[in-house]
């Protein structure tokens, strides 16, 4: 893009409140049928709206079609089944119950094709859409069939690269993959996760994101941060790898986190989303709080390859906060933005 600091959401947004119940993980739908149909585009032209009225230039579908980033994708995958479910922790952190991998995992049809189509349609500016990353999947399942992480992983990664060669002839301009899987498995990550990431996006032209991230700002995330101490440098066992690799843009937390931000540098030559914008308190920054996060982030990443961003999804927050928070990210980017161009002598 030519113009510095395009601002964009990690994923999900908050969804109004006549679809689904708010400020929620995992809410249910409220319509059914044609209805919902209806309904989820409805949404997503709302979220549409909600970006561009705060200025953001890279426009994302808020999740507004979608209940879960995970779980909706893998619904419509052969070879999981639902109604079979079991107790794993996920993330090492908190136990849940899971489908699970019963057979051969394959995807019949496209999954989220259609909804990237009319994104696509409603806007000239550029949109990202997300997909969970293969190491993630394999995380929030239990597998009765390959008995392997790995190669589980390895499948995920061949059938979200047939998904995003699809979003990309859609139109879509950056496929991001969130794994936060990759701040919990370390040796895993650099063993096999970015190996199957790379999988994933085998022969793409589009541009291609990986988020990496400490959660929503539900309970057990809130939980785990505070057992990591006062440094939290979960980023400096993957970053080096990560930048080896043919990843084009790593999204990642900074704002209020722990994280010290010369990691970043661990990244130097690849675009990288800063995240620039908290998700786990209702509290709005200010346009300069946002500001001085980019100018703190400049040091380690080129002016030309940062791009602000959110810490993670809103979907948990209400719609006031988000828009509130997106309107500072956007007034914060423009704050630097100006600066660098009043400092600029050419
Ligand atoms: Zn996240």
């Amino acid at each position: 893009m030519k113009k510095l600091f395009p601002t964009s959401t990690t994923g999900s947004l908050p969804k109004p409140s006549w679809i689904a119940e708010p400020e929620k993980l995992w809410s249910p739908w409220k319509l059914q049928g044609t209805e919902l149909n209806y309904g989820k585009l409805d949404a997503l032209r709302v979220s549409i709206q909600e970006q561009q009225n705060a200025g953001i230039d890279i426009i994302g579908d808020g999740e507004q079609t979608r209940q879960h980033f995970v779980t909706t994708f893998i619904e419509h995958l052969d070879g999981v089944d639902f109604k079979k479910r079991e107790i794993v922790k996920i993330r090492d952190r908190y136990e849940a119950s899971v489908p699970t991998v019963v057979g051969p995992v394959s995807r019949p049809s496209s999954i989220f094709v259609e909804d990237a189509r009319f994104l696509r349609q409603q806007t000239d500016q550029p949109i990202k859409w997300a997909l969970p990353g293969p190491m993630t999947m394999v995380d929030t399942l239990y597998d009765a069939h390959y008995k392997s992480r790995e190669k589980l992983a390895w499948e995920f990664a061949k059938i979200l690269n047939q998904e995003a060669k699809e979003l990309e002839a859609a139109g879509v301009d950056i496929i991001q993959f969130d794994e936060p899987a990759f701040n919990v498995f370390f040796d895993e990550v650099n063993e096999w996760g970015i190996a199957c990431l790379e999988k994933a996006i085998e022969g793409l032209k589009c541009e291609t994101a990986v988020h990496i991230c400490y959660g929503y700002g539900i309970k057990a995330n809130n939980d785990w941060k505070k057992s990591l101490g006062s440094e939290w440098r979960q980023y400096e066992e993957v970053f080096p790898k990560l930048q080896q690799s043919n990843i084009d843009i790593v999204s990642l937390e900074c704002q209020n986190s722990r994280v010290p931000v010369e990691l970043i540098e661990l990244l130097r030559g690849k675009k990288v989303m800063v995240g620039v914008i908290d998700v786990a308190t209702d509290t709005i920054e200010t346009p300069e709080d946002v500001a001085a996060t980019i100018r703190e982030a400049l040091k380690y990443v080129d002016a030309d390859k940062l791009y602000p961003c959110t810490n993670c999804g809103m979907a948990p927050l209400s719609r006031e906060v988000a828009r509130g928070k997106l309107n500072a990210l956007s007034a914060g980017a423009e704050i630097v933005r100006q600066e660098l161009s009043a400092t600029c002598t050419f």
